[in-house]
């Protein structure tokens, strides 16, 4: 049929008479047609996501090799030995690391960067300009080691850090001028610039992360309450990347949750994906820590993440937290949340991601944990990490 639902458009476009209490346009007409849907955002299956998904990367930063100076006599008509007059070189430029929001992973840093050189010094005294300096972006969250040794922590949005200096540059002829020699020829080469080999490791930011063992729901639950879509499948591993997810709130305040996959039993001792994402639940403000209610003795769980957390680093598992227990549509689940709450003696919040069963205490209590943490960061004079 030529007509098609569809919202009003802003442009006057051709309307026609109300059918069923709804306007109709038409889609013939090109303006109308080219935005009748919002285009949906491309999902990329799990496994493209780990090529574009980097959290480590290997690079080695060059400075800018600063200009050479000058080599000239100043000479005109009536006034042949002017003197020397070679210009000083620029300097060179230099790498600089910064923090950008926009950018979520280590993919697009690249092994080698080398930054600007400096231009050479002229004639009549001129100097060289400097090189400008080489920004790479790499997201916020950003870890900068060398030799194993932690040399910068970017974790603030536009936070720099200066990964190679640049060489200085060159001295002219004019420099060397003095009494003694009057018509110096030397002049000075400009510097190398600093070099430098960098491990950048990523440890993702998000003020909640879900922690719990493979299968037990976690990515259900981020899908349930934000808009992110990590991979769901009753097999382990079927998340390879930590996914973050946003939770809004009508005030306009967005929480970030982190999908924290791949920790198993013994996980500190590098079993299965190791410690590879143990690191990112470091950078999280509170945890949620989400146990299977419909395994038996599902407080074994819970004892055993804690271990693992308290193994990989110690006061981890003290963070702020809160239990979640999934899968309360199915019936064995029901018998086990009372023992649960017994056996911890702690709050529980029994919820299904798959059915959105209770996620409303979810989010209250979310809030909740966010609103302590901004009033503690700021009671210490920091500002709290938005998204
Ligand atoms: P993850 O490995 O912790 O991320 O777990 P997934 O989100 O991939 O879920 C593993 C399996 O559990 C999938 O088959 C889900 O459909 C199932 N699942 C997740 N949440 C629930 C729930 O609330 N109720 C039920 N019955 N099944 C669920």
């Amino acid at each position: 049929s030529p007509w098609r639902w569809g919202l009003l458009p802003l442009s006057p476009v051709p309307l026609l008479p109300e059918r069923g209490g709804r306007l109709f346009f038409s889609t013939s007409c090109a303006r109308c047609s080219k935005n009748r849907r919002l285009r949906q955002k491309r999902i990329i299956s799990e496994r493209k996501l780990t090529r574009y998904f980097v959290d480590h990367r290997k690079v080695r930063v060059v400075g800018g090799q600063g200009g050479g100076g000058g080599h000239s006599f100043y000479s005109e008509p009536r006034k042949i030995f002017g003197g020397p007059d070679g210009g000083n070189g620029g300097d060179g430029g230099h790498v600089i690391l910064k923090a950008d929001q926009q950018v979520k992973s280590l993919s697009s840093v690249l092994p080698f960067y080398q930054g600007f050189q400096g231009e050479r010094g002229g004639r009549k005294n001129c100097y060289g300009a400097n090189g400008a300096s080489l920004y790479v972006k790499v997201p916020v969250g950003t870890l900068v080691k060398e030799d194993g040794k932690v040399v910068a922590d970017l974790t603030q949005h536009g936070e720099e850090y200066v990964a190679a200096y640049g060489g200085a540059g060159g001295k002219g002829n004019r420099f060397f001028l003095s009494n003694e020699n009057r018509a110096p020829t030397f002049f000075t080469p400009g510097e190398p610039g600093q070099e430098r080999l960098l491990h950048l490791e990523l440890k993702t930011t998000a003020h909640a992360g879900l922690v719990g063992f493979p299968n037990v729901g976690k990515s259900s639950l981020l899908r349930a309450i934000s808009r992110a879509r990590p991979a769901v499948a009753a097999y382990p591993f079927t998340t390879l990347n930590p996914h973050v997810g946003i939770v809004q709130y009508q005030d306009y305040e967005q929480v970030s949750v982190a999908d924290i996959p791949g920790l198993i039993k013994g996980a500190h001792q590098n079993r299965g994906l190791g410690m590879s994402f143990l690191r990112h639940i470091e950078r999280c403000h509170f945890l949620l820590y989400v146990v299977d209610l419909s395994v038996p003795q599902p407080w074994i769980q819970l004892e055993d993440l804690k271990y693992e957390l308290e193994q990989y680093q110690k006061g981890l598992s003290e963070r702020p937290c809160v239990v979640i227990g999934n899968k309360i549509d199915l019936a064995e689940s029901r018998i086990h949340l009372p023992l649960l709450k017994e056996q911890i003696g702690d709050r529980v919040i029994a919820l299904s991601a798959l059915k959105g069963d209770n996620l409303e205490e979810l989010f209250l209590h979310l809030r909740e944990l966010y609103d302590t943490y901004v009033k503690t960061e700021q009671s210490r004079g920091q500002s709290p990490a938005k998204w």
